[in-house]
C-alpha cells in the first residue's frame, strides 16, 4: 500500500496519521518542528497543546464537546487516548497533563513500524507524485505553504487572523459606576438576566473614547500581512470606530436594552464584559478585538467610566488563525476540488479548538485510509457530532460568511417530531452516540 503523506504533527496531523496506521497504511509525517518553529509552540513534541489544557465539558449527556469526546473515544482516537491517560482534576472538564499527554501521542505514533517522521518544513503545495495527502498545518501554517495553498484555492479562500477581545479583573471594576444587567434583562443558558457588567458612556465621554481609539498607536503587520482581509463578524474595534463615529455605538457599544440605576435611563454608548472563567475573576470585553498596542489599550481603556482602575489580565490583540472557505473549496469527504490528491484537517479547515481539530483529523485518516484500501468512503451520520462538524465545513456553512466553528448543537440534523425544548440537547447527545457506533466501529482494514 502506498504511504499517505500527513503534513502537521499537531492535534488533527497526529489523530489522522494514527488511523492510517490502524487501518494498515503506511504513514509519512512531516513535522517541520524544531526546524522551523511557529509563534505559539514552545516544543518539538507531536500535538503540543499551545494555550489552555482543557478539552473542555466531559458531559457526554448534554453536552456537544462531551458529546465529540465519547465519539472520539469510540473511533479508537490516539489524542482522547491520552488525554484520558494524563487527565488532571478540572471538575465536569477534561483537562490534562499537556507534557504526557504530548509525550503519549508520539510514543504511541512512534510504536507503530509503519510510522516514518520527517522534521522538515513542507514549503509548497505538496506535489501529485506525493499521491495522497493530508494537510493538517494548523492556525499557525507556516507562511511558505500558506501562500501556496492561497493560490491553488484562490485569493479570498484563505483567511488569516482571530481577533481577541482585553480580559479584566472583575476586582478592579468600580461597581459605583458600573452595574450587572444583561440586555432587556434576558437570561442566557444558565444565566439570570443580570450576566453581563455594563461600563456607560455619556457623548462627551464617547466622542473622547472614539478620537482617542482612532489615534492609538496600532501594531504593525508584517509585510505579508498587510493584504489580509477581516471578517466582518470580528473586526477592531478601530477598524469599526474609522467607519464612523456612531459605528460602534450601533455596533458593540449599543445601550439598548440597558438601563444605569442611577440615572433610571439608557446610557448614550455602553461597554459590556461578560465572564471568562468559571470563578467570575475575569471578565472580557466583549466585542473590543483590536491590535492597538498595549500600552494604548491601558490608557484607553481606562478612559472608560467603571474601569479607570481596570487592571487587564490579558491585553486584545490579533492572532493569526489560517483557515480555507471550505465550504468552497473542499468537497464532502474533505479533499480539495482543485487538487483531490490533497485532504485538509484540523483547524486550518475552519473548526475551533482542539477536539475539533483532532477529529477532523480522525475524518480525514478514516477517509484517506479507506481511499488507499480501494474502499467505499463512508462520512459519519449528520445526526452526530463528528457528522455535523464535517457537514458544516463542506456544505452546510454559507461560504459567504464562513467562520472558524466550535461543535455545537445547532449543527447537528434536527429532531424529528416533537421534543420538549428542555430535553433536545439530552436526545440529540443519545442520538449521537447510538449513531456514531456502526460508523466508529467499521473501521476501514485490508481485505
Ligand atoms: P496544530 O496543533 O497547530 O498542528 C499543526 C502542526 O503543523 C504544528 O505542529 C506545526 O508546527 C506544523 N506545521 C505548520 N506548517 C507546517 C509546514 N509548512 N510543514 C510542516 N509542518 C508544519 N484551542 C483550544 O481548544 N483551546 C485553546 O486554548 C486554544 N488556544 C490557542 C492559542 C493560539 C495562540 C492558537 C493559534 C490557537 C489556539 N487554539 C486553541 C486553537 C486550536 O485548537 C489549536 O491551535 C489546535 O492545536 C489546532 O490543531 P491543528 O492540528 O489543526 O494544528
Amino acid at each position: 500500500i502506498a504511504p499517505v503523506h500527513v503534513v502537521g504533527g499537531g492535534l488533527a496531523g497526529s489523530e489522522a496519521a494514527w488511523q492510517l496506521l490502524q487501518s494498515g497504511v503506511p504513514v509519512i509525517l512531516h513535522e517541520m518542528r524544531p526546524v522551523r518553529k511557529t509563534e505559539a509552540h514552545a516544543t518539538d513534541g507531536l500535538a503540543e497543546l499551545v494555550c489552555s489544557n482543557s478539552f473542555r465539558s466531559d458531559d457526554a449527556t448534554s453536552n456537544a464537546v462531551g458529546v465529540l469526546h465519547a465519539e472520539m473515544r469510540r473511533a479508537d482516537s490516539v489524542i482522547m487516548a491520552a488525554a484520558d491517560a494524563h487527565q488532571v482534576p478540572a471538575g465536569g472538564a477534561l483537562a490534562v497533563d499537556r507534557h504526557g499527554f504530548s509525550a503519549a501521542v508520539e510514543e504511541r505514533l512512534r510504536a507503530h513500524p509503519l510510522l516514518e517522521i520527517r522534521r522538515e518544513e513542507v514549503t509548497g503545495l505538496p506535489p501529485a507524485d506525493w499521491g495522497r495527502t493530508i494537510v493538517a498545518t494548523g492556525p499557525l501554517t507556516s507562511p511558505a505553504l500558506a501562500e501556496a495553498v492561497r493560490a491553488a484555492t484562490g485569493e479570498d479562500s484563505l483567511a488569516f487572523f482571530d481577533a481577541i477581545a482585553p480580559i479584566v479583573h472583575r476586582d478592579s471594576i468600580d461597581f459605583d459606576i458600573a452595574w450587572m444587567q444583561s440586555r432587556y434583562d434576558k437570561p442566557g443558558p444558565g444565566g439570570t438576566g443580570a450576566d453581563y457588567v455594563n461600563c456607560p458612556l455619556d457623548r462627551e465621554t464617547y466622542e473622547a473614547f472614539i478620537a482617542a481609539i482612532i489615534g492609538g498607536e496600532k501594531t504593525d503587520f508584517k509585510d505579508w500581512e498587510k493584504s489580509t482581509p477581516y471578517f466582518e463578524g470580528c473586526l477592531p474595534i478601530e477598524v469599526m470606530a474609522e467607519r464612523g463615529p456612531e459605528t460602534l455605538r450601533f455596533g458593540p457599544m449599543k445601550p439598548v436594552g440597558l438601563t444605569d440605576p442611577r440615572t433610571g435611563r439608557s446610557p448614550h454608548a455602553v461597554v459590556q464584559l461578560r465572564q471568562d472563567n468559571a470563578s467570575g475573576t475575569l471578565w472580557n470585553m466583549v466585542g473590543f478585538q483590536t491590535k492597538l498596542k498595549y500600552g494604548e489599550q491601558s490608557r484607553i481603556f481606562r478612559m472608560i467610566p467603571g474601569l479607570q482602575n481596570a487592571e487587564f489580565a490579558r491585553l486584545g490583540g490579533i492572532h493569526r488563525n489560517t483557515f480555507i472557505n471550505s465550504p468552497r473549496v473542499l468537497d464532502g469527504v474533505m479533499r480539495l476540488k482543485a487538487a483531490p490528491h490533497l485532504r485538509f484537517a484540523g483547524q486550518v479547515t475552519g473548526v475551533e479548538g482542539y477536539v475539533e481539530s483532532a477529529a477532523m483529523g480522525l475524518l480525514a485518516g478514516r477517509f484517506a485510509a479507506a481511499e488507499a484500501l480501494g474502499q467505499e468512503i463512508v462520512p459519519p451520520p449528520a445526526t452526530t457530532a463528528m457528522g455535523a462538524l464535517l457537514a458544516h465545513i463542506t456544505g452546510a456553512a454559507n461560504p459567504e460568511t464562513f467562520q472558524p466553528m466550535n461543535v455545537n448543537f445547532g449543527l447537528f440534523a434536527p429532531l424529528e417530531g416533537k421534543i420538549r425544548k428542555n430535553e433536545r440537547k439530552q436526545v440529540m447527545a443519545r442520538r449521537a452516540l447510538e449513531d456514531i457506533a456502526a460508523w466508529a466501529d467499521a473501521r476501514p482494514a485490508a481485505a
